[in-house]
This record gives structure tokens, C-alpha cells and sequence, in this order.
């Protein structure tokens, strides 16, 4: 499955026991993840967040001290509303997260993944959605840690129309892929990414490109395999074992 393009796109998530969803920010695993850790969740999958910070620097709510402690609390809140099962949260410093060594973070995520048996993880696309730094260095994290582990790595993406609307319209810098690039599409139901939003208060209520997002997305996600399993990741048998050359790509840079 690796580089092979017009594949047709799945329709369902991947199977899971246990998820771990790499952030940056808490709101990451709401506004982005939160209809798919709760798709997820809703299939019987655990499900995990790690967040490397705590979001203090957000243009949004700027005029709340402390803003950093009130993010914290509004991700457990947000958490539990999607049914996340763990949540750790660390403390490096919001829009800097490209300043800090990659070994330590990638460290982090080695733990965490440890600590919840993650057999999947769950990222921001490449090139971090909306184009923030951050995002990306999360997802480059996850992909250092999994690239050792051949853990495969799921990116949540946006639609290239959807980017593009939004980008036009509000003059952000979304990143969005082309279908030959997506290898899921799947319907969702965001009711639980709606209750999770309102519990981040301090962003979630002066913030048009978020609902703009949403609406443009309708009930659609899409997906792209950074890391693709290297082998079935359900029970059925298919195509019997895979060859011994779709095995040895972890070589690769
Ligand atoms: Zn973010």
C-alpha cells in the first residue's frame, strides 16, 4: 500500500485497540481529532491524547491570565467528552515547539505509546493543517518514534477543496491534499466534537476559521497513512503473508 496512488479510498478507520493522538496544543485532539478519537472510541478502541503544551500563547483568550492552567483544564474537560481514556499534557512552551530537541519529544511519545500499548497513532497532516509549526513538529515526533517501532501513523487531513475555500475566505494557510493523496474518506458523526469544542471556552467562541472548517467538512473526514501498517492489522486473512521486500523499508530515511 505504500506509494501506490488512485488506490481506492477506504471508507471506515482502520481498526484499533489502542490510539494515541500526538498534539500540540490543547484543542488539537477536539477541533482537528475529535470526531475521529470519538469514531474510534465508538468502535471500542481506547483511546489516548498526549499534548506537548499547554497552549499559553493562543491570540485567542489573550486577555485571560493564566490562560495556559485554563487550557489544561479545558482539555480534561474536552477529554472526557470524546471518551479519551488518558491524557498528558507537558509543558513546552506554545509556538516554539520547532526550538526543542527532537529526541526529548519523540522520548515522550515513546513513553506514553508504551504506557497505553498504542497500536496506531494519530497525527496532524504533514504540513500541520493549518501550516502552524507546532503541529508539524508534533507529527514529525510521532513519525521519529514510529519509524523505530512500526507503529503505523495516521494523519488526520483536509481536503485540498476545503483548504482551499478557507484560505481564500479567511486568508489562512491551510494545507490540504488531493484525493490521489487521501487513503480515507469516512462519514462521522460530530456530536461529541461539538460538546468536546464547548468545553474549550477560551477558543472555541470568537473563532470563524473553526466553524468555517467544520461546515465546509460536513459529516466528512479524511485520512492519509504516513506509516502504513506493515502487516494486516485486523484478523482476517486476505492475501496470506506479506513478501519479505514490503518488510524491509525501515531502512529508509
Ligand atoms: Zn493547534
Amino acid at each position: 500500500m505504500d506509494g501506490s496512488h488512485n488506490h481506492p479510498q477506504a471508507h471506515e478507520l482502520p481498526g484499533a485497540t489502542s490510539v494515541l493522538a500526538v498534539c500540540a496544543h490543547p484543542d488539537d485532539e477536539s477541533f482537528g481529532l475529535g470526531a475521529t478519537l470519538a469514531a474510534f472510541a465508538a468502535t471500542g478502541s481506547s483511546t489516548a491524547v498526549l499534548c506537548f503544551t499547554h497552549g499559553e500563547t493562543s491570540t485567542l483568550g489573550a486577555g485571560i491570565s493564566e490562560l495556559g492552567r485554563i487550557r489544561a483544564t479545558e482539555l480534561a474537560d474536552a477529554a472526557s467528552e470524546l471518551g479519551v481514556h488518558h491524557v498528558e499534557l507537558f509543558d513546552y512552551p506554545d509556538g516554539a515547539l520547532t526550538q526543542q530537541s527532537l529526541d526529548r519529544l519523540t522520548t515522550h511519545v515513546c513513553r506514553v505509546a508504551d504506557r497505553v500499548r498504542a497500536d496506531l497513532l494519530l497525527v496532524f497532516d504533514e504540513g500541520g493543517i493549518t501550516g502552524h509549526p507546532d503541529h508539524s513538529r508534533a507529527t514529525e515526533a510521532a513519525l521519529d518514534f514510529a519509524r523505530d517501532t512500526r507503529l503505523p501513523v495516521l494523519a488526520w487531513a483536509v481536503s485540498e477543496p476545503v483548504a482551499a475555500t478557507l484560505n481564500e475566505e479567511l486568508d489562512t494557510g491551510f494545507v490540504g491534499r488531493t484525493a490521489e493523496h487521501l487513503d480515507f474518506e469516512v462519514h462521522v458523526d460530530r456530536g461529541k466534537q461539538h460538546r468536546a469544542i464547548t468545553r474549550h471556552v477560551s477558543q472555541a467562541t470568537e473563532n470563524p476559521v473553526l466553524w468555517r472548517r467544520l461546515e465546509l467538512q460536513g459529516d466528512l473526514e479524511v485520512f492519509r497513512w504516513l506509516l502504513a501498517p506493515s502487516k494486516p492489522s485486523t484478523i482476517c486473512s486476505t492475501n496470506g503473508p506479506l513478501p519479505l521486500s514490503d518488510q524491509s523499508d525501515n531502512q529508509e530515511g
